[in-house]
């Protein structure tokens, strides 16, 4: 998803997208301020929280009654410096 192709019916061509939030930004400037977001922030927060994949959920299911939540580092994207 990082090297997308150029489409330009996309805000910003496409070319600036969160992964985990699934928005497209105009600019990298304005990519860059919605990762600094209370929105963005929560978005990583409760992705880390999520069971990672559908069959590790379902792996974790069939090992006892109680589940624990599984914790996943998410990080925001890296960012091309030097696109600006
Ligand atoms: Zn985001």
């Amino acid at each position: 998803m990082l090297n997308q192709e150029v489409d330009y019916d996309v805000t910003g061509n496409a070319q600036h997208y969160c992964l985990h939030c699934a928005r497209y930004f105009v600019d990298l400037r304005s990519m860059k301020e919605h990762f600094k977001t209370k929105i963005h922030k929560r978005r990583l927060k409760q992705l880390s929280e999520e069971p990672y994949t559908q069959a590790e959920a379902e792996r974790a299911a069939g090992m006892g009654s109680y589940i624990a939540a599984k914790k996943v580092e998410v990080k925001t994207q890296p960012v091309e410096e030097n696109m600006e």
